[in-house]
């Protein structure tokens, strides 16, 4: 693996920068200094691996910014082995970052060539996941329940199997809203199964699609 101690460097400002605009959590931070982002990268963008952006990886899709990875994963209060469900495994880059904090990750792709290079890649590189072809919105049920859910595609609404799939107890993070801004949202199921929602800004992700015809 080619990871440079100039690219360590350059994690190491990505940090403080992530740092600065309000990530606190220190496992988040320390997994987004070791994880090394420019093998995530498509070859045409690879010299801006570390700035604070999303790029274009291929299909129509981008790898998210730094900041919102950190964003969502500090929401998400991975603890150890937590089983998590990821949606769309993208490049790989935030299922990465979630191994380093220790989690079980499961992640789904509905983008046939994204799951099968990223399923070739992550392991590569250390970073052993189960990857899932498939839809999102249907996630996983003979895995369920999850202790963590966590979408990382703009959905219009809270999708009702998913939260299904959420065990009692866990936390569900997921951008909802069907324009070009959503509202990241934190849904907590209690012991009881009743659900709680809260609002933690906006950001701008790409849309989660339901079927694969229609991408
Ligand atoms: N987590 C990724 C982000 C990739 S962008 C990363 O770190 O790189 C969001 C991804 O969600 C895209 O790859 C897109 O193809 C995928 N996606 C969109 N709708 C989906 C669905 N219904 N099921 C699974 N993946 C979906």
């Amino acid at each position: 693996m080619n990871d440079t101690f100039r690219h360590k460097g350059l994690r190491k400002i990505l940090v403080d920068e992530i740092r600065s605009k309000g990530i606190s959590d220190i496992n988040v931070l320390n997994a987004i200094s070791h994880v090394p982002r420019h093998l995530f990268m498509d070859n045409a963008f690879v010299q801006f691996a570390y700035q604070d952006k999303a790029f274009p990886i291929g299909c129509d899709q981008t790898i998210s910014q730094p900041y919102t990875v950190a964003f969502q994963t500090q929401l998400l209060r991975v603890e150890n082995h937590d089983k998590v469900l990821e949606v769309g495994t993208g490049s790989g880059y935030q299922s990465a970052v979630l191994k380093h904090l220790k989690a079980d990750v499961y992640t789904i792709e509905r983008q046939k060539d994204l799951f099968q290079k990223t399923q070739s890649f992550l392991p590569s590189i250390g970073y052993k996941c189960r990857f899932f072809y498939g839809d999102g919105y249907v996630g996983l049920s003979q895995f369920a329940p999850f202790d963590k859910i966590l979408i990382t595609c703009g959905a219009p609404e809270i999708p009702s199997l998913l939260l299904s799939q959420l065990k009692h107890g866990g936390r569900m993070v997921a951008p909802i809203g069907s324009g070009k801004v959503q509202i990241m949202k934190m849904i907590d199921k209690d012991m009881n199964g009743e659900v709680t929602i809260s609002d933690h800004g906006n950001f701008s992700f790409v849309p989660m699609l339901s079927d694969k015809s229609s991408s």
